[in-house]
């Protein structure tokens, strides 16, 4: 059950004079622990339902990791790949006039998601103050370090992910030993899986394959990661890299590899694939890149899956220090910030684990189990063992 839904509709000058009506929307799903937060995507098929879905994934993902935020999530129905920039501004200006009146730094904190960024939190920040009259940089983050955010935030998601993972190792929760040597494959070369590969190639992992749309390398003795990003720079693709043999989406996702990590885009393991897949561990960047069915096998063969949920959280974590850090009026550096995010991960991960261990369900059921033990907590509704039991049972 979501608390609000605002479906906006709204006029935009383009650029040729025509007027065009947008559609967008806010979706407030639970404010138990703290204000909403959650992105603001432009996309073609935006919708309801799927802005409903994302913003309970959202309360899910703050509680799991215990920031003091809820959940919510937006979009606008849009291809923004045939929008100027100025359409887009005026586009972005025109929705917020609109949901303005139900967002603030201390209500619904919206964020960048898919096809939105820094530019369009500023452009956010500004339409707000000129609509309220008054200066308040918290009410979204994700904006350029120059106009209130962040350091460590186009790091954060992918740093949290190394965190999560090398808190695992070292507890000895998988047979791996340690990150140096291991075989890890990559599908999604963007903010996520790019990053994610420089940092694991600076752990002395061995990046062996790495994917974007157009296509996916590989290199058995490991990809020199650096010269993999700059000649994706360069020509805006990883094929065809020096050093590394093409090959496909499909067949990386079913690679032999200590590591596999989706990074790319929902529903990429799925029963046509799941009993090919020869990984020993799964973290999941993407968002929700195993089906329900898939992830269910994988946990019955033994398959560690480390749920998107705690893999994925720390861009929303360095979003919270971000609005925190514009609250009090400060600006940490990048070291504090990535000390903060790493004592998060650290301690959420033995959490979800040990809830996992104790209902002997999956992480992913561990962390669900979790976050509603603490929305519980604050609404002040009471759940018994036999609650949990059931949740364990039929989640
Ligand atoms: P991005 O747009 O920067 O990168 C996406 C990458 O996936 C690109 O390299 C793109 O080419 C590639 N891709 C697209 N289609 C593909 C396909 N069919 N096969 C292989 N690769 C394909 O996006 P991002 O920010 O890196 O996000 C990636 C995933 O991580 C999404 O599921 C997103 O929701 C999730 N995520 C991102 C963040 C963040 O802070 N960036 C936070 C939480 C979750």
């Amino acid at each position: 059950m979501t608390h609000r839904e605002l479906h906006v509709t709204f006029p935009v000058e383009m650029d040729d004079g025509s007027i065009r009506i947008f559609n967008g929307y806010r979706v407030q799903h639970n404010h138990m622990r703290g204000p909403f937060k959650g992105g603001i995507r432009y996309h073609w098929d935006v919708n309801l339902d799927e802005v409903r879905a994302l913003a309970m994934w959202m309360t899910i993902k703050t509680a799991v990791v215990d920031i003091p935020l809820g959940g919510g999530k937006g979009g606008v129905i849009c291809n923004p790949k045939d929008m100027s920039e100025k359409e887009l501004e005026r586009m972005t200006r025109g929705f917020v006039r609109r949901i303005a009146p139900i967002i603030g730094s201390t209500v619904d904190i919206p964020a960048p998601d898919v096809y939105t960024n820094a530019k369009v939190m500023r452009w956010i920040a500004e339409e707000y103050g000129k609509c309220t009259d008054k200066k308040d940089l918290g009410v979204v983050t994700g904006k350029p370090l120059d106009f209130g955010g962040s350091e460590g935030r186009e790091e954060a998601t992918a740093l949290g992910g190394l965190f999560v993972l090398k808190h695992i190792i070292k507890k000895k929760i998988v047979g791996i030993g340690s990150l140096k040597g291991k075989s890890v494959v990559i599908q999604g070369f963007g903010n996520a899986g790019a990053i994610f590969a420089r940092l694991a190639y600076e752990e002395g992992a061995k990046v062996i394959a790495v994917s974007d749309s157009k296509g996916a390398i590989l290199n058995e003795g490991g990809l020199d990661i650096p010269k993999v990003i700059e000649h994706k720079k360069e020509k805006g693709y990883v094929a065809d890299c020096r050093g590394a043999t093409n090959t496909t989406n499909e067949d990386l996702l079913e690679m032999g590899c200590d590591i596999l990590v989706p990074a790319a885009l929902e529903n990429v393991i799925t029963m046509e694939n799941v009993n090919r897949i020869k990984a020993k561990l799964i973290l999941e960047l993407a968002n929700g890149p195993l089906t329900a069915s898939a992830d269910k096998i994988l946990y019955k063969k033994g398959v560690m899956v480390i749920p998107d949920v705690l893999a994925n959280a720390g861009g929303v974590i360095v979003s919270y220090f971000e609005w925190k850090q514009n609250l009090a009026n400060e600006h940490w550096g990048k070291e504090e910030v990535n000390k903060k995010l790493e004592k998060i991960m650290n301690k959420n991960t033995s959490l979800v684990l040990e809830t996992a261990k104790k209902y002997k369900v999956s992480p992913r059921l561990g962390a669900y189990i979790l976050a509603i033990s603490r929305i519980s907590e604050k609404a002040k509704v009471e759940l018994s063992e036999d609650h949990y039991q059931c949740f364990a049972k039929f989640l």
